[in-house]
C-alpha cells in the first residue's frame, strides 16, 4: 500500500509498496530496480487503474519514447488520483501522439551544434556531453525524447574517443556538462574512466553532471559511488526535481550522500501543467529542496518538443510564480525562470517586471509587495559635478511603515 504524503512537506518513505515479498537487499539495489521496472501495459494491472488516455497512451509510448518507471518511484503515484502529479510525468498519454505546429523533434537546436556525435558545443566555453541514451525513468516531456530510451526516431550516436579528442582540441573549454540520457547509469568504473580522461585534460577546470537518478532511483548513490565522484573536484551535479512529493527520505538521504561527497548540487525544475504550475507548489518545492542541501537553479519552461502541449503551462503563469517566490521566500531558494530559445536559442531569462519607471536621473521600482521606491542614478563619471537633487516621494518612506524593530534594523543598513 502506499503512503501519500499529502501535504508534501513532510519527507515520507514510498516503501515497496507493490513489491512487499522482495527482500531489503534486493530493494535497495539499483541494478534490481532497474531490471524491474515497469514498461508494459502487464506490468500496470493491478497497481493502476489507468485512465483512457493513459491506457492507449501506454500502448503507443513504444512507438515514440519508451514507459520506463523505477519500481521505488512508482510507488510515488497515488492509484486513485487520475491527476496525480508523478503520474502525469511519467505515464504516458495518448495526448503525446498530438503534435501542435510548434512542436519541434529538436527544440533546443542540439543536433545543429554537435560537432562530434554526442558533443554539444554552442556556447564559447562549455559543452554539453551525451554519454547514454538510457534514463531511470522516462520523462513524458524530455526534450531529448527524439534520442532517449531506445525507441524514438533518433538513435544517439556515441564516440568517446572522438568527444575527448575534441576536447583536447579546444582549448577555449573550461567546462564540461555529462548528460543523456543519465550518466549515472554508467557503471562506478566507466564513469570513473571518463571523468578521469576528463581529468587529463588540463583547460578542463570544471566537470558538471545533469542526472535524475538521485530522485528516480536514490538506490544508485551508494558510498562507492559517492567516494568515486569525490576524486574528480570541482564537479559539480544540477538534479531534476518537479513536485514536492519526489523529495522523499530516500533521495533526502542520497542527496545528503552527495552532498557530503562535497559536491555541490543544484535542481532544474520544468513548469508543467498540472504538475507545479501553482505558486503553493513551486514554494513548498523550493523550500524542501534547500532542506535537502539543494539550491534551486533553474526553472525551466518547458520546451516545445513534440506532444508535450498538453503539459506545457503559459509564460505569464511561469511569472506569476516567480513573483510569489521573490521576497516571499528565502533568497536561496528563488531559481532562474528561463527558456531555451526555440530552435537553439539557447537559456534566456525571464523575471518578474521590477522597474515601473526609468529616466536617466532615476528608476522606479516595486518591491515583492507591491510598494514602490525611487532610486536616484548615478550620474556619469564624466559628467559635470552638481549638487543631486532627490526628489522624496510621499509613498515612499519605507520607515514610517515599519515596527520600531524593523525601523532601527534599516536605518543601521541591515537587509536580508
Ligand atoms: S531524466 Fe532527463 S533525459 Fe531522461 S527522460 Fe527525464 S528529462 Fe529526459
Amino acid at each position: 500500500m502506499n503512503i501519500i504524503d499529502l501535504d508534501n512537506r513532510q519527507f515520507t518513505s514510498p516503501g515497496q509498496g507493490y513489491w512487499p515479498d522482495v527482500t531489503a537487499e534486493q530493494w535497495n539495489d539499483w541494478q534490481w530496480q532497474m531490471r524491474n521496472s515497469i514498461k508494459s501495459l502487464d506490468q500496470l494491472k493491478g497497481k493502476i487503474d489507468l485512465t483512457g488516455e493513459e491506457h492507449a497512451g501506454v500502448l503507443l509510448a513504444n512507438t515514440k519514447l519508451a514507459m520506463g518507471i523505477t519500481p521505488y518511484f512508482f510507488n510515488l503515484i497515488d492509484p486513485f488520483d487520475p491527476d496525480c502529479p508523478i503520474r502525469r510525468q511519467v505515464i504516458p498519454r495518448i495526448e503525446e501522439m498530438t503534435y501542435a505546429p510548434t512542436d519541434m523533434a529538436d527544440p533546443c537546436g542540439e543536433d545543429h551544434d554537435m560537432p562530434v556525435p554526442g558533443l554539444v558545443h554552442r556556447y564559447p566555453d562549455r559543452v554539453l556531453f551525451l554519454v547514454t541514451d538510457r534514463c531511470a525513468s522516462y520523462c513524458r516531456y524530455c526534450t531529448r525524447s527524439r534520442v532517449v530510451s531506445g525507441v524514438g526516431e533518433q538513435e544517439l550516436e556515441l564516440d568517446f574517443d572522438r568527444a575527448i579528442d575534441y576536447l583536447k582540441k579546444h582549448t577555449e573549454i573550461r567546462d564540461v556538462l555529462l548528460s543523456g540520457g543519465d550518466a549515472l547509469l554508467l557503471s562506478d568504473g566507466r564513469l570513473k574512466n571518463l571523468l578521469g580522461r576528463l581529468r587529463t585534460i588540463e583547460h578542463i577546470e570544471f566537470l558538471r553532471i545533469g542526472s535524475r537518478v538521485p530522485i528516480f532511483l536514490p538506490q544508485r548513490i551508494t558510498p562507492e559511488l559517492c567516494a568515486m565522484l569525490k576524486e574528480f573536484h570541482p564537479l559539480w551535479m544540477s538534479v531534476h526535481v518537479n513536485h514536492p512529493r519526489e523529495l522523499t527520505t530516500e533521495v533526502r538521504e542520497a542527496l545528503g550522500r552527495l552532498a557530503d561527497a562535497g559536491i555541490p548540487l543544484g535542481n532544474q525544475s520544468v513548469l508543467l501543467r498540472g504538475v507545479n504550475d501553482s505558486p503553493e507548489v513551486m514554494k513548498v518545492l523550493v523550500q524542501k529542496l534547500l532542506r535537502c542541501r539543494v539550491r534551486p537553479y533553474y526553472l525551466y519552461q518547458c520546451d516545445l518538443i513534440q506532444g508535450s502541449s498538453h503539459l506545457r503551462t503559459s509564460v505569464a503563469k511561469g511569472l506569476e510564480i516567480m513573483d510569489n517566490l521573490r521576497g516571499h521566500t528565502t533568497g536561496y531558494a528563488i531559481p532562474q525562470y528561463v527558456v531555451d530559445g526555440p530552435g537553439g536559442g539557447g537559456k534566456i531569462p525571464l523575471n518578474p517586471n521590477y522597474v515601473v519607471a526609468q529616466t536617466p536621473e532615476s528608476i522606479v521600482l516595486r518591491n515583492y509587495k507591491g510598494d514602490i521606491y525611487e532610486y536616484p542614478e548615478v550620474a556619469p563619471v564624466d559628467a559635470p559635478e552638481s549638487t543631486p537633487s532627490y526628489r522624496r516621494l510621499e509613498f515612499l518612506d519605507p520607515i514610517e511603515e515599519r515596527e520600531e524593530i524593523t525601523s532601527r534594523s534599516w536605518r543601521a543598513g541591515r537587509r536580508d
